[in-house]
This record gives C-alpha cells, structure tokens and sequence, in this order.
C-alpha cells in the first residue's frame, strides 16, 4: 500500500511548521443571506487522520464543499502537503456523502473506476492502463475480490470501500471521506477506520474524515475538529471529546455560560485549542 517515495521532511518543516496539510483561516460561508460557517479557523494534519465532529446542519460538507472549490467562501484555505510530495499542485480525493446511480445498469466495479480517465465508452473496451491503475486502487482498500461485480448488487460498506479506490486512484496527498461509514454495521465500521489509518500511515496521507461515531474517532483519529457552524474546539480526541463539550457540541448545554447554538457568542471567543 506504499506509493509515497523520498520525501525531504527538513523542507517539509521549514514550510509547514505546524505539520499542517491544510490551514483554514477565518473561513465564512453564506447561501444568500444565510452564513452557514463563521470565522471557521483550522488545520488538517499532515500524514495522519483528522476527525470533523458535529451535529446535522453543522456546515460539516459545506466546509468540505469550500476545501474542493465547490463552495465559494471568504477566508483561506492553505494547502502545504503538495510541496512535500515535489508535485507543483496537490491532489484531493474526495469520498462524498451520497451518491445517485441507476442500480439496474449493467456497470461493473471496474467500469465504474475507469469511467471517469477513460476518453470512449467503456462498452468499447477498457484501456489496459486504466484497468491496472483501478485494479491497484482495489488493491489498496483490500477489495480485488469487487472488481467484476456489478456495481448495483454492493453492500453499502463494499460500495464505500469502491469509492475510496476512486479517490485513491490518483495517488492524492489529501482525501476527504464525508460519513463514509454511515450505515455500516460496527464490524464493517470498525474495519473501515482501520483501513484509513493504514492508508494515511503508509502512504504519508492527510486524511479528513467526518464521523459521528465519536468512540471510533477516538481509537481511530489522531485530531479532531468539533464544528458547528464555527469550531468550538480542537485537539487529540482522547483529550477534547470530554461529555461537557460533547453536550455543548450537540446543543445539549453550554460553555462558558455561552448557548451552544450562539455563534455571534462564540466567534466573540477565541475557540479552544489543545495539543
Ligand atoms: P452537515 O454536513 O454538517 O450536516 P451541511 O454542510 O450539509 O451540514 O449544511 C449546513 C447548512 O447549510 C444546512 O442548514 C443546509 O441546509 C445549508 N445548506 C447546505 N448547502 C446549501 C445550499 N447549496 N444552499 C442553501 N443552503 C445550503
Ligand atoms: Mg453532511
């Protein structure tokens, strides 16, 4: 699962001395009149996986949505992982909540992953450098086993794992998973996190998973981002996912006497920041 080669990690601290991969400054967010993130500040951690927490509604895919361009916003966003890899522009995969396909068509596994690259239709055949980039990618996330099932007759976590070898396909030094796990069972879930953390460990990729599953963020993250509408607090997860913040987090009481759900309060205060 190694793809990742020579990387001069002196020049890597020199330019990201925090070890961030992405660095999101005052980022603000708004759908007409309605500002979904306010003065969203925070960073992803380079080679390792980032947790992004926080109640339906949160701004949790729009923030993902503004990391991929899809959402315009006001702020920055710094990406430092593609000077490490020598590339001259990062590369972002991105595993999206939900996606919408004809579950009757006859797509394989392997002409869903070639589809995208591939410049005919793939009923006219498929180019033998496409099927080995896909092939690797199955490889990556353990699911070979796939590649000639219609695409159609996966379960949800295989159709997961699928996406996952899409976002990988392309060797990125940054992949986004929103809710990846959603609908699996504990076991699959479990097994999914784990994949992740071997994929971030081995190939040196900074990794931002939205999670619910606040016990797998804590066996599996090595950070995370507690977001709504604004980031309440951030740091190791054994450390910040304490019940009084979570209760905060999710609405249930309030920190530092502020309402949980006050963003003109909170953005007032500088957010909490540990580790
Ligand atoms: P989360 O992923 O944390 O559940 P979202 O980022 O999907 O939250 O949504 C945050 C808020 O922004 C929600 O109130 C949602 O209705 C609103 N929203 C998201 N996308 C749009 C859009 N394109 N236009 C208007 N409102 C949107
Ligand atoms: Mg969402």
């Amino acid at each position: 699962m190694h793809w990742k080669e020579g990387l001069v990690n002196d020049v890597t601290r020199q330019i990201c001395p925090d070890d961030a991969a992405v660095e999101i400054r005052h980022l603000t967010v708004s759908f007409g009149k309605t500002r979904v993130l306010v003065d969203v500040n925070a960073s992803l951690r380079c080679r390792g996986v980032t947790a992004l927490v926080g109640p339906n509604g949160a701004g949790k895919s729009t923030l993902i949505g503004a990391i991929v361009g899809q959402v315009p916003y006001e702020g920055s966003i710094s990406f430092c992982h593609h000077r490490r890899s020598g590339r001259r522009r990062h590369r972002i995969g991105l595993v999206p909540q939900k996606i919408e396909f004809d579950r009757s068509a006859p797509v394989t596994v392997l002409d869903f992953l070639c589809l995208a690259d591939q410049r005919t239709p793939v009923w006219l055949g498929r180019g033998p450098r496409l099927v080995r980039q896909a092939i690797e990618a199955l490889e990556w996330t353990h699911s070979t086993d796939l590649a000639h099932k219609r695409l159609g007759v996966l379960s949800g976590g295989e159709l997961k794992r699928v996406l996952v070898a899409a976002a990988l396909r392309h060797k990125p030094d940054i992949l986004l998973l929103d809710e990846p796990a959603a609908g699996m069972d504990l076991h699959s879930s479990d097994l999914f996190c784990e994949l992740l953390e071997r994929l971030a460990q081995d190939n040196e990729l900074s990794v931002l998973w939205v999670s619910h599953d606040l016990s797998a963020v804590v066996h599996h993250a090595d950070h995370v981002i507690a977001l709504n509408r604004t980031v309440l607090f951030e740091g190791p997860p054994s450390q910040v996912l304490t019940p009084e913040r979570i209760n905060a987090l999710y609405g249930l009481i309030a920190i530092g006497g502020h309402p949980a759900h006050c963003v003109d309060c909170r953005t007032g205060t500088p957010h909490e920041r540990l580790g």
